[in-house]
């Protein structure tokens, strides 16, 4: 049937967020409406996690992803140390990647021989501090085969090592790239051979090996693409190893979505490949488990972004709502972390009046910059000042990827619900 509307297509539109529910015309968080939880705060902007989405979350994955796959959280999403103890306690492993978030995994009680420590550059005190931990480190570079060889002789222990791999293919349609061509991320498939040689001639631990394509993706095909192109290449790479393959981090990549017009992403492939990859790996890499990392689906979805309108101005007929934060706290979605061209993450308002009136307003923060945008021209609920304004999605690279100190405004809370 061919379409004779008059009317021109409608604009794509956010999916919809019903994770939070809505009571009144207020958000509700944890049970709170947002001007009440506001008030516990005790000042805005904050942004605020919800410990029952983090853990249904962790439990939507578990149901479909095969239960002999570890669920590990790269901490680098979410940092706060609450956030932390708590997934510490719903994932199998954590993956850190510095000695400062080693340290906080450790603190929240993750268990070291679940935690692995990735990144370029790791400083030699940082590797050193990982062997004396137990934990695993992903070799990112030949540099680091001495320093752990050292630490293992030092402390009289083991130096448990995976090697990272820069494959020799992307991971299509993610946000960012992070392997496939020349990278600073691991080392470059066709130089495994020789380091795995050195890694055996240095008496390391050797457990396997990580690989990581990319992140925030959210077609289901390009990931269990990556995923098997992920574990052939590491079949490959295993004659070379030193010792039978007993660990593999196939990455992970699950995107969420942010702008119009994006869906979320379907597990269920996903789900399906991997048991399809454990069967063969039964027979063909049968010492190894399975891994999976993921940062920001696990709690990108669970938290929100708090901040307050402190004064609504009109220019030249463009409604301008100012708010006290915004890229300062919120530098993702000021679109300056990584985007290309600038697009709305979701935002609402949420007023105690339960207005129903709506208008085009632009949210921007106070900063002397115009970089400092959380929604440019959207259609909101009317707003006043005093009224909270929210952003969706705002729970993985958000407080601890902002830059905090500039422009002198106060710091944000963070609280866990
Ligand atoms: C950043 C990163 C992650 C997490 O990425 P998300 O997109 O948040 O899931 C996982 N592993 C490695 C090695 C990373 O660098």
């Amino acid at each position: 049937m061919t379409d004779t509307s008059p009317l021109p297509r409608s604009a794509p539109a956010h999916v919809p967020f019903a994770q939070f529910a809505v009571v009144g015309a207020e958000l509700s968080v944890g049970g709170q409406p947002l001007s009440r939880l506001a008030e516990r705060v005790g000042s805005t902007p904050f942004y605020v996690y919800d410990r029952r989405l983090l853990s249904a979350r962790v439990a939507e994955l578990r149901a479909v992803l095969p239960p002999a796959i570890k669920l590990h959280y790269a901490m680098k999403a979410n940092p706060m140390p609450a956030v932390v103890g708590l997934m510490a306690g719903l994932v199998d492993g954590i993956d850190v990647a510095s000695a400062g978030e080693l340290k906080v995994a450790l603190d929240a009680g993750a268990d070291a021989a679940e935690i692995s420590f990735a990144g370029p550059g790791k400083r030699d005190a940082e590797l050193r501090q990982a062997v004396a931990a137990g934990v695993l480190v992903n070799v990112e570079s030949a540099r680091e085969l001495p320093v752990l060889a050292q630490a293992a002789q030092d402390f009289g222990c083991a130096a448990r090592v995976a090697v990272r791999v820069n494959p020799d293919f992307e991971l299509k349609g993610s946000g960012m790239k992070m392997g496939g061509g020349p990278k600073q991320f691991g080392i470059d498939a066709e130089q495994l051979p020789g380091v795995l040689a050195e890694v055996g001639r240095w008496g390391l631990a050797f457990e396997g090996f990580h690989l990581f394509a990319g992140s925030q993706n959210l077609k289901a095909e390009s990931i269990c693409e990556a995923q098997l192109k992920s574990y052939e290449l590491a079949l490959r790479l295993a004659d070379h190893a030193p010792s039978a393959v007993r660990f593999l981090n196939l990455g992970g990549g699950f995107g969420i979505p942010y702008f119009p017009g994006e869906s979320r992403l379907d597990l269920r492939p996903i789900g399906d490949n991997l048991a399809r990859l454990l069967d063969r790996a039964q027979r063909e890499l049968p010492e190894a488990s399975f891994v999976i990392e993921l940062g920001r689906y696990l709690v990108g979805e669970a938290g929100l972004y708090v901040t307050r309108v402190v004064d609504k101005k009109v220019s030249r007929g463009q409604v301008y709502l100012v708010t006290d934060g915004g890229l300062n706290h919120h530098l993702s979605a000021s679109g300056n972390f990584g985007q290309v061209i600038r697009k709305n993450y979701p935002v609402t308002v949420s007023s105690r009046g339960g207005a129903t009136a709506r208008e085009v307003v632009s949210v921007v923060g106070p900063l002397c910059t115009p970089l400092d945008v959380l929604a440019d021209r959207m259609d909101l609920p009317t707003a006043q000042i005093g009224d909270l304004v929210v952003v969706f999605q705002s729970g993985a690279y958000g407080a601890s990827a902002s830059p905090q100190a500039f422009l002198g405004h106060p710091q944000c809370t963070e609280v866990l619900v």
